[in-house]
């Protein structure tokens, strides 16, 4: 997109979208300064492309260290990645793991973050941390929030007291945190949200990407070595996602995030949506599902080209007794897993199941033992890291539908759907 196409593009969307909204492109914006910012533009690094299919591997290139991608990347909610230690996560290969702004904002507070030199000077782990604005948690958990064109109020979930986030501060908390990607403040909508709640949802975060992204330029003018992704919302509304996948993809940022997807909406919808806005993004930027983690919704995002994928799913999982395997989830609550004393998975390779056998873990489970956390997180971890390795071989070697088709077929066969759920 040349620079008088961008402008065009900016100029086209720059009407008041919320009464009082937009100010800082309606009336600085010149339609040049977005774009004389440079940032290190090898950034991300394409390899090799599928063919068949958008898929792609390449590089992430971080303050801390380069991420191959596509990645899927584990929750560490508040500077951990629950029942793992930074060892583990070091063990397991993860190279890049979320934070979330929201509660680190709230616990330990950036003050204390800062002081201690950031989230890796905090948390020891010396990776890469991406952050997510904290937006969805404050439209999920608080139990107050406004919503004005400045910033959010809202109310603390844990104490109930007072704040007040906007674009700008978000982006400096992020930067605080030392994060290696942040994103910027944004308003997400959940499935089946009318078209004015969507529509407004979209006109402020595509205001907000705007003044979040000046202020990550100052920012990164100041020294700050993280990159920004402003994030696509828009709901399931084909035109609120062209309009808000256009404005992001104006902006010129390292990178794009795609929000409001795996909302409660089904496979076929989520496809579609995905398809529709992964096809309006820079070809060459680093893109990003956010919040999605089981294996047929990530092979899915690879075929449409995206790089980069997280969610709670596979560990939250893991504690409630639920194991990854080839043949699907399996419940080790089960039953039938009383007396078996073969391993959860005998095709992985990890440490879990080179070890220890489903009675064990059964037991383990059912008698509440933290041990249980810990191993099926582990072995969930290490089940999405080894599937994310085969992708990438898949895509260098141009077998990925292939590759997507086999997995899920057998993936799906519903080996552990049947039997006596519990005893
Ligand atoms: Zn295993």
């Amino acid at each position: 997109m040349s620079v008088a196409e961008r402008e065009r593009c900016i100029k086209r969307f720059a009407a008041p979208l919320v009464p009082g909204a937009c100010a800082w492109y309606l009336g600085g914006f010149d339609g040049a300064v977005p774009f004389r910012y440079a940032y290190p533009m090898d950034s991300f690094v394409i390899a090799a492309r599928d063919g068949a299919s958008e898929a792609r591997t390449g590089t992430l290139k971080l303050p801390h260290g380069e991420v191959p991608t596509p990645v899927f990347m584990p929750v560490g909610t508040y500077g951990a990645v629950k029942a793992l230690s930074k060892d583990d996560i070091n063990s397991l290969g993860f190279k890049l793991i979320l934070g979330n702004t929201y509660h680190l904002y709230l616990r330990p507070g950036v003050e204390i973050l800062r002081r201690a030199g950031g989230l890796h000077g905090f948390c020891a782990w010396q990776g890469n941390f991406l952050t997510d604005s904290g937006g969805f948690q404050v439209f999920s958990l608080a139990p107050f929030r406004k919503l004005t064109p400045e910033g959010v109020a809202f109310k603390s979930h844990i104490d109930g007291s007072s704040h007040f986030l906007t674009p700008e501060s978000v982006v400096d908390l992020q930067a605080a945190f030392n994060s290696d990607i942040q994103m910027q403040l944004d308003v997400c909508t959940g499935w089946g949200a009318s078209r004015k709640e969507a529509e407004k949802a979209h006109r402020f975060t595509a205001d907000w990407a705007l003044r979040a992204f000046g202020e990550w330029k100052q920012k990164r003018d100041e020294g700050y070595g993280g990159l920004f992704f402003p994030i696509v919302q828009g709901n399931f509304f084909e035109d609120l996602r062209a309009e808000s996948a256009d404005i992001c993809a104006s902006l010129d940022a390292p990178g794009i995030a795609i929000g409001g997807l795996s909302v409660g909406e089904s496979f076929a919808e989520y496809s579609r949506l995905l398809a529709f806005t992964a096809a309006r993004l820079p070809r060459d930027k680093p893109r990003y599902v956010m919040g999605i983690g089981t294996p047929d919704f990530i092979l899915q995002a690879v075929e449409n080209g995206i790089d980069m994928f997280d969610c709670v799913l596979p560990t939250r999982n893991a504690r409630n007794g639920s194991y990854l395997t080839r043949d699907g989830f399996l419940a080790i609550k089960n039953a039938a897993f009383r007396e078996d004393f073969s391993p959860v998975d005998s095709e992985c390779d990890c440490k879990v199941c080179k070890t220890y056998s489903r009675a064990y873990l059964r037991h383990l489970y059912k008698e509440g033992e933290i041990l249980s956390s810990m191993l099926a997180s582990w072995h969930n971890l290490h089940f999405l890291a080894a599937m994310m390795d085969e992708v990438r071989a898949a895509i260098r070697e141009h077998r990925f539908l292939q590759y997507k088709k086999a997995f899920l077929e057998r993936f799906f066969s519903g080996k552990y759907a049947e039997g006596d759920p519990d005893d």
